[in-house]
């Protein structure tokens, strides 16, 4: 077989297939090779699992506190086989749909593993025989795997990866020790303490979530406390033992510790897909084992693109991978690009929900940004009482002198869904009179972000005068 086309987008995950569809909508004779399932990590083995999975475990939650709220439920029990099916079958139809959405743009869909033998030419290893295709241009967006320490004992059975804990669909470990307290660990450890399981959070550096607002690490790490979860900062793993359990040896604050646990679960990272992705002696320029491109997605050579977690110094979030890749296509056909990637927000789905975008704060302190920021409780929220939240906040950091909003962080219910209102307004350049000039329906959780937005300038109705 030997087939020509305009672009073979190597990968199918968020980065890859939205930009193919967006290749073929613009008119271009499109291929994707995919060795796995279409969707990449964040559909099979990443956001939309874990989120189902959250999804099971709040209603969990919810069911077990609701006799405070009038609802008598005799004994709340759960089966985690059932959960995991359904988890199994959101994937599915997902997956189903991402194939149905090619087969409705003639897009071809190789299944295999790419090797790149020229700027041109690929070839495709599948089950039974070896092909190789021609192309104008090859889009790579192969994405990321989880970063394994070099730690004695990283290879004994029970340590596993985010991508074998949700294949754990029939036994529910009594104990889990999680490495790296980033999103990947605050998101699962979540999930397994609803489940029963006894969670410990180990964290290199001195707070969880390292790189968020320091409010929102400091007010998760309170609720996950509150919750059971054990957290240890500063704690560097050195080794783990396979005794009864798995002996976690770490060290804090220079004091030897242990923590014993049935699994332990390694998430300090990602890395890009690299491996074998080239034909020997022939490459793109690398940094850091991660592919180096243009602010146009190409690669060194020209023809050849990458966007989403295999591009060096890159955000590694799904919609910041569907946003390169939608870009890229643009670009390669010589149209304006659709997204402002400088303004990438971040979401993490804990309970409740965080989200962030632009600066914080404290980033402020450190520039030469003069700012004027506002915070608002969501205790005082009536649809947060409604729904009885926890403990939460939003808040805005304005511009002193243009009053131009520069970044939201919150921490509530609906966080995730609620930050594009804050990127929107930060891409427009909006100002604390634009926003505070919308109304916000009553009784909303988006009132939070009326009275952050007041408090920036002023004192929001319903916060307690200090006069
Ligand atoms: P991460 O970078 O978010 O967090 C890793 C954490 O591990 C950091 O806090 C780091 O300090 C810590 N760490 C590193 N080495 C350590 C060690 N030896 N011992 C103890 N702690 C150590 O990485 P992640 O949580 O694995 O997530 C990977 C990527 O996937 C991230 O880029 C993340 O944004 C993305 N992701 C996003 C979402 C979401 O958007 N909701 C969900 C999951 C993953």
């Amino acid at each position: 077989m030997d087939s020509k086309f305009d672009l073979v987008v190597i990968g199918a995950g968020p980065g890859g297939y939205t930009a193919a569809i967006k290749a073929a909508d613009l008119g271009m004779n499109v291929a994707v090779i995919e060795k796995d399932n279409v969707g990449g990590t964040c559909l099979n083995r990443g956001c939309i699992p874990t989120k189902t999975l959250i999804h099971s475990t709040e209603l969990l939650n919810e069911l077990k506190n609701c006799e405070n709220i009038g609802i008598n439920v005799d004994r709340v029990t759960f089966d985690i086989k059932k959960i995991h099916e359904r988890k199994d079958e959101v994937v599915g139809r997902l997956r189903l749909g991402i194939e149905g959405l090619f087969k409705s743009r003639g897009i071809s869909l190789f299944r295999g593993t790419a090797k790149i033998l020229s700027a041109n030419r690929i070839e495709i290893w599948q089950e039974t025989e070896n092909i190789e295709i021609n192309t104008d241009k090859i889009l790579i967006a192969t994405g990321s795997k989880p970063i394994r320490p070099l730690i004695p004992g990283i290879d004994l059975k029970g340590v596993i990866t985010s991508d074998e804990l949700l294949e754990m669909n029939e036994t529910l470990p009594k104990s889990l020790t999680i490495i790296g307290g980033g999103v990947i660990g605050v998101e699962f450890a979540t999930i397994y303490n609803a489940l029963g399981c006894e969670v410990t959070i180990i964290e290199a550096m001195d707070r969880i979530l390292p790189t968020m607002d320091k409010e929102i690490s400091q007010n998760l790490t309170m609720i996950l406390k509150k919750r059971g979860i054990i957290i240890n900062t500063s704690a560097r793993v050195e080794k783990i033992v396979k005794e009864e359990t798995l002996s976690i040896q770490y060290n804090h604050k220079e004091k030897d510790c242990t923590v014993n646990a049935q699994v332990v679960l390694v998430a300090i990272g990602r890395k890009a897909n690299i491996d074998s992705l080239f034909a020997e002696n022939f490459s793109v320029e690398m940094q850091k084992n991660a592919i180096v491109v243009n602010n146009k997605f190409e690669t060194s050579v020209k023809g050849i693109y990458a966007v989403g977690d295999v591009i060096a110094g890159g955000i590694q979030l799904a919609h910041a991978a569907s946003a390169q890749g939608i870009n890229a296509v643009l670009m390669m056909n010589g149209k304006k690009p659709q997204f402002d990637l400088n303004m990438v927000p971040s979401c993490i789905y804990t309970s409740p929900e965080i989200s962030s975008v632009g600066i914080t704060q404290e980033e402020a302190k450190g520039s030469e940004v003069n700012v004027k920021c506002g915070k608002f409780s969501t205790l005082s929220n009536g649809r947060s009482m409604i729904s009885s939240q926890e403990r939460g906040f939003v808040k805005t950091v304005f511009d002193h002198d243009s009053k131009v909003l520069l970044g939201a962080q919150m921490m509530c219910a609906n966080a995730t869904d609620m930050i594009s209102e804050f990127t929107t307004a930060i891409i427009n350049k909006l100002t604390y009179e634009n926003l505070s000039a919308v109304i916000r329906p009553h009784p909303t959780y988006n009132e939070n972000i009326s009275e952050a937005i007041e408090n920036s300038f002023g004192v929001s109705i319903h916060t307690i005068s200090k006069k």
